[in-house]
């Protein structure tokens, strides 16, 4: 038997003020018509008019608000990038970027549904040379901003943190690495992604 508590109106008014947060990038790649295919192309990462931030793990943590997303990149970013070696030389992380100025310091990425394969979601990720400034997924959790969605996590985590250790010593960094194998092994059994868990994940905040 669950008794209600007089807390429980305070909690449900909190998710929902948090869950109705306007999402900044999202109305500006509306206002400016930005999420058309045709204005996007695959590009390589040293290509971009902006050079994309280099961000430490406390970076990471800070937009990811704990480890449950950062703990689920690796494999998000293996299967965007067709392969279980991040650390191969000639990896192929497909990102896209627009020929739209206003969106030069965007970048998009385009994941495939870990459920549906006939689903994609595309992520939008806006940034300066120091830092990551806001983001934005087609996802069901993608338009949150208290927090993001894995497929967000999984873009930041590669492009700003795990390249860069891939170019300093070819290997990922130890800590790291160690979360990571502790998320390989929770994702077998544990097969919830943004796509339909988002209750579940707020519920426990
Ligand atoms: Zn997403």
């Amino acid at each position: 038997m669950v008794t209600p508590s007089p807390n429980d109106d305070e909690t449900i008014r909190r998710t929902n003020s948090l869950r109705t947060q306007n999402n900044t990038l999202q109305i500006f790649l509306t206002d400016y018509n930005l999420t058309r295919n045709s204005i996007w192309n695959v590009t390589d990462i040293h290509n971009l008019v902006q050079r994309f931030p280099k961000l430490s793990m406390v970076d990471l943590r800070m937009i990811t608000l704990g480890v449950y997303q950062l703990k689920r990149a690796r494999s998000y970013a293996e299967e965007h990038a067709d392969s279980i070696d991040l650390t191969d030389p000639n990896l192929e992380f497909p990102i896209q970027s627009c020929n739209d100025t206003n969106a030069h310091d965007i970048i998009r990425i385009r994941f495939q549904s870990a459920h549906k394969k006939s689903s994609q979601y595309y992520t939008y990720i806006q940034f300066d040379p120091n830092q990551i400034l806001a983001w934005y997924c087609t996802c069901r959790s993608g338009p949150r901003v208290v927090g993001c969605c894995s497929h967000v996590a999984a873009g930041i985590w590669f492009l700003g943190y795990e390249r860069h250790q891939l170019e300093t010593n070819q290997q990922p960094s130890s800590t790291n690495f160690a979360n990571l194998h502790y998320c390989d092994s929770i994702s077998d059994y544990e097969d919830s992604s943004d796509e339909d868990n988002d209750a579940r994940y707020s519920s426990t905040r």
